[in-house]
């Protein structure tokens, strides 16, 4: 603590005590000087009256007798006190009997003298006697007083002023020394008992961390503890310890608003908010080393059924299980955030290419698909991935958020449990897509759909069997739109649910014609969606319109998909044994293409399995592909399920499948998808069918 001279306590109170003590000094001693003088006035009246009386009787003599001699020794005598420069007797008959005077003495205070005496100080003494007289006529004295003169002295107060002045110097330096001794000692009490105390106490409080002021407690100085400074140090430690529980409450509020600000209230991953900022600072990290990065938007495939099926709180369990999942297994990822109810956003710095990109949604995607445990039954969801990579397709976090979040809606409609890079002609392929999904509301209103029926050849009579009902959507301005682009849009925005319906009751309506012409052994398969499967109202559905054009469940087969089944096993399990028990049969569809493994076919009422056709296409490349379909076929049949193959294209195909015990056969070779009235004249036709000549049924063009 460096102070100015002037500004320490210390030297200030010794000047003010010093000063005040000085003052009052010399107020003292004046008052002390001007008695002095009062005194000294009345003193030389007194010796002068003194000296006076002393000579009274020789003087009185000597003007009684005219004795001049005598009245000389007189003055004589007077001149002896060195103060007496004049001095006379005077008589009436001679007026200057006696006197004497003498030059004033030499004295540099004469005014200081003249101011407080005068210039000189006149004293006289009359000199009379008594005379004892007796009147002639009586025998009694009487005395009366005669006069004879005067004595008369001049005194110089000269002399007294000096002795004064000495006196009043003295009286002053004993003030001065008196009152400055004081101030000096009044000061060191001071220093002693406060400045240096309160230096210490100043100094500990340097001590203090102003960001925890109550962690060290305040010392009062010694001998302080009970008094003023004692009580202020405690009035100060009471005063940190209330400012560090109020800072304290404040910090903790301030943190709880920025989690709440920054951070996902479920899983505790940050938030969009948070998002922005980190991908921000990775634009510029990367721009800085001139990198790229990428950003993975996963949103879950179907996550509604999770909810729907087990309970909004098994939702949030997947969800929080899921989050701690890619913490742990994706550590390479920066930033991992939750922007939405099913949805996560990855921030991945550092990539080389996008294919290194692709490889981290690819553990994304395994990550997602292994089976979460809730309510101790396994449950699977898939997630789609949509890819942005800066500076390529964006160089702001909105649009490269913007721009993966829309290729995710492409992913999920090629089916899900993907990734999709965002390029330029995607983005274009993303606004076709929500184009057709505009119109496609509307298509069921305006009658826009038909359905075809492709025949399913039974590989032992050569009859065809059954059909597989195709939807075919046309579309007032693009024509034929494919099923495999229109469907997942459907299932996308739910209206597969009002399209399948219709689905539904059309084949069945389709199928009843047939069984009514001569056809009764003829099934229909009915492709079922995932989100159909999930629906609640799907049974009753199928039981009303059974009714409605009065069919056997027997003769209907639903085909489910290998995704749709796994993507919510247990739920899936549950709705297709109820199915089962109304008599209907079940197809596996695309199998070989999805994850279910062999125990889960083991737990699952399936009566038919549909090789998927990529199988079918490689079977005959090589001797490995051939051995899987065997295989697939001998397993089918062990579980006690008939095997259908689909896309068969050729007569080698079929030949193949037929030594391989396969039971069905449907695909080009025997027909394309075809209209109603077009299986009918099928049906009429030459039975039983048979391989050759191949072809049998032209090759229908698409329709
Ligand atoms: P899917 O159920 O696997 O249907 C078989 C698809 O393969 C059909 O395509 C069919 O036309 C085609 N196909 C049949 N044989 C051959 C062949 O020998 N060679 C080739 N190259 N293709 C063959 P489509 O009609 O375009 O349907 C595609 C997918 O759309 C279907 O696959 C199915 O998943 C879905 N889909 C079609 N109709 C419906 C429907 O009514 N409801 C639902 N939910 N999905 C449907
Ligand atoms: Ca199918
Ligand atoms: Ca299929």
């Amino acid at each position: 603590m460096n102070f100015h001279f002037f500004n320490r306590l210390s030297n200030r109170l010794f000047f003010v005590v010093l000063s005040t003590a000085l003052a009052m000094g010399l107020l003292i001693s004046s008052i002390q000087i001007f008695l002095d003088v009062r005194y000294a006035q009345e003193d030389i009246k007194k010796q002068a009256h003194q000296l006076l009386a002393m000579m009274k009787d020789p003087a009185t003599q000597s003007a009684y007798n005219i004795d001049r001699s005598m009245a000389e020794q007189v003055v004589e005598g007077l001149f002896q006190n060195e103060a007496v420069f004049y001095a006379a007797i005077k008589t009436e008959i001679e007026p200057s009997l006696a006197s004497n005077k003498r030059p004033l003495k030499e004295f540099k205070y004469r005014e200081l003298s003249n101011m407080i005496f005068g210039q000189s100080l006149y004293f006289s003494l009359p000199l009379n006697g008594t005379i004892k007289t007796r009147l002639s006529n009586r025998a009694d004295y009487f005395t009366a007083t005669a006069h004879y003169g005067v004595l008369e002295i001049n005194i110089d107060p000269a002399y007294a002023t000096q002795a004064l002045t000495e006196q009043a110097s003295q009286i002053i330096y004993s003030g001065i020394l008196q009152s400055t001794s004081f101030g000096i000692v009044l000061t060191l009490i001071f220093h002693v008992m406060i400045t240096l105390p309160m230096t210490r106490m100043t100094k500990s409080l340097e001590s203090i961390d102003p960001l925890r002021p109550s962690s060290v407690q305040l010392e009062a100085p010694k001998g302080h503890k009970s008094d003023e400074m004692g009580l202020w140090i405690n009035k100060i430690n009471e005063l940190f310890a209330a400012i560090e529980s109020n800072s304290n409450k404040r910090q903790a509020a301030e943190a709880h608003v920025e989690r709440l600000s920054h951070y996902d209230v479920l899983t505790e991953l940050p938030n969009r908010v948070l998002l922005n900022k980190r991908i921000e600072q990775t634009i510029v990290d990367a721009d800085q080393q001139n990198e790229i990065f990428s950003i993975l938007w996963c949103g879950l495939d179907d996550f509604n059924s999770v909810n729907m099926l087990h309970s909004y709180n098994a939702g949030n369990h997947l969800l929080l299980s899921l989050s701690e999942r890619l913490q742990q297994e994706m550590q390479t990822i920066q930033t991992i955030s939750r922007v939405g109810g099913d949805i996560f956003a990855l921030v991945l710095p550092n990539i080389s290419s996008h294919l290194d990109a692709a490889k981290i949604a690819q553990r994304v995607l395994e990550v997602v698909r292994s089976p979460f445990q809730i309510d101790d039954t396994p449950v699977s969801i898939t997630a789609s991935i949509g890819i942005s990579v800066y500076p390529h397709d964006g160089t702001t976090p909105d649009e490269l958020l913007k721009h993966a979040e829309n290729v995710v809606q492409l992913a999920k409609a090629q089916g899900g449990n993907r990734y999709q890079f965002f390029v330029e002609s995607i983005d274009q392929k993303i606004k076709d897509t929500k184009r057709l999904e505009k119109s496609l509301s509307v298509a069921l209103e305006q009658n826009q759909f038909s359905l075809l029926f492709q025949p399913q050849m039974n590989l032992k009579t050569m009859h065809i069997s059954g059909v597989e009902a195709l939807v075919r959507w046309h579309h007032p301005e693009h024509g034929l739109v494919p099923p495999a682009d229109f469907i997942p849009l459907a299932e996308n925005n739910q209206s597969i649910i009002a399209i399948g319906k219709w689905i539904i009751d059309e084949s069945c309506k389709a199928l009843s014609l047939w069984h009514e012409a001569g056809h009764p052994q003829l099934t229909m398969s009915i492709n079922v969606s995932a989100t159909q499967l999930h629906q609640s109202n799907l049974i009753p559905v199928i039981k009303k319109t059974l009714q409605k054009y009065n069919l056997n469940p027997n003769k209907i087969i639903l085909e489910i998909t290998e995704t749709a089944v796994m993507s919510n096993l247990e739920a899936a399990i549950k709705m297709l044994k109820h199915i089962k028990k109304l008599g209907i049969q079940i197809a596996i569809d695309d199998f070989g293409t999805g994850y279910a493994s062999l125990n889960h076919l083991k737990r699952l009422p399936f009566d038919k399995v549909k090789v998927d056709k990529t199988f079918i296409d490689d079977m005959l490349d090589s001797p490995e592909n051939a051995t899987i379909v065997g295989a697939i076929i001998k397993l089918g049949h062990n579980l006690n399920m008939e095997v259908i193959a689909e896309g068969t294209e050729t007569l080698e195909q079929i030949d193949f499948l037929k030594k391989a015990h396969c039971d069905y056969a449907q695909g080009y070779y025997y027909s394309r998808p075809v209209n109603k009235n077009e299986i009918l004249s099928m049906m009429e036709k030459a039975e039983p069918v048979t391989t050759t000549p191949s072809n049998l049924y032209p090759l229908n063009p698409e329709r």
